[in-house]
């Protein structure tokens, strides 16, 4: 579904992505895992053209992305992205932000579109919460909105950068629940987490960066009982 290749990305003549290799297929969950400022973010932003990459490219579906003559709003239609700070419009009810993507992009009529939106809150515990403003929601509520914001728009694969880690801990397990959820439905997604035993739980392949490389690859099986590399043997003993 997803291919990455050779990809690198410069900062100021700072390389923060250093030749990235990685494929995903329909309904895998990578997990990316590393230390602060190994590239994580920066390696999903590129995935959803929020970032140019420098070299390198990335094919969707069999298309290339990175082409400079790709459509960035057709891709991210396709392509979903939830961040750390949820980025809920704060002026606009949860109904309206869900829907704002498919009206306005994807062309979908109102009352289809609230239909859709309707369904997500009730199949995500938010069937009461419609016509809320985001600041009379909890900060797993508010998550769990963005989520389904980026999931009104039917996307491919999912992108989820940090997406619990601005919550109080009683908050985490409801935004894990809906994470669980799209697994289940069978979403293909890449998320970057601080969570060790949530990325086990959850990855089927688990990527550990190290200074922008993508230094070791596996089953969670494998890189949380039997690493190869030094450097992901010692990222594991200082996170777990
Ligand atoms: P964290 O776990 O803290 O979220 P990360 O693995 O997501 O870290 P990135 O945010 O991808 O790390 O950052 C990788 C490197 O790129 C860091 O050294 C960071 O300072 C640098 N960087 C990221 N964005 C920019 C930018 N817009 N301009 C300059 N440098 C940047
Ligand atoms: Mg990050």
């Amino acid at each position: 579904l997803l291919t990455i290749e050779g990809v690198w990305k410069d900062y100021h003549g700072h390389s923060v992505l250093r030749g990235i290799d990685l494929t995903v297929e329909a309904h895998e969950v990578v997990c990316l895992i590393g230390a602060s400022g190994s590239g994580k973010s920066t390696l999903l932003r590129c995935v959803n053209l929020l970032e140019t990459v420098d070299d390198g490219a990335i094919h969707l579906d069999g298309v290339e992305i990175t082409d400079v003559r790709a459509d960035a709003d057709e891709v991210r239609k396709r392509v979903g992205m939830v961040f750390q700070s949820f980025n809920l419009f704060p002026h606009m009810t949860v109904l309206d932000n869900i829907t704002l993507a498919p009206r306005r992009v994807h062309k979908v009529g109102r009352a289809r579109a609230e239909e859709q939106a309707r369904d997500l809150l009730a199949r995500f515990g938010l069937a009461d919460k419609a016509e809320a403003y985001p600041d009379r929601l909890s900060g797993g509520q508010q998550q769990r909105v963005a989520i389904i914001r980026a999931l009104a728009t039917q996307p491919r694969l999912m992108l989820l950068d940090e997406v619990t880690s601005a919550l109080d801990p009683e908050l985490v397990a409801e935004v894990l629940g809906v994470i669980r959820e799209l697994k289940e439905g069978g979403m293909t997604m890449i998320l970057t987490t601080h969570e060790m035993g949530f990325c086990r739980e959850i990855a089927d392949t688990v990527c550990f960066l190290d200074g922008g490389v993508l230094l070791e690859r596996g089953t969670p099986e494998q890189i949380f009982t039997d690493p190869q590399e030094p450097r992901t043997r010692e990222f594991l003993r200082n996170v777990i």
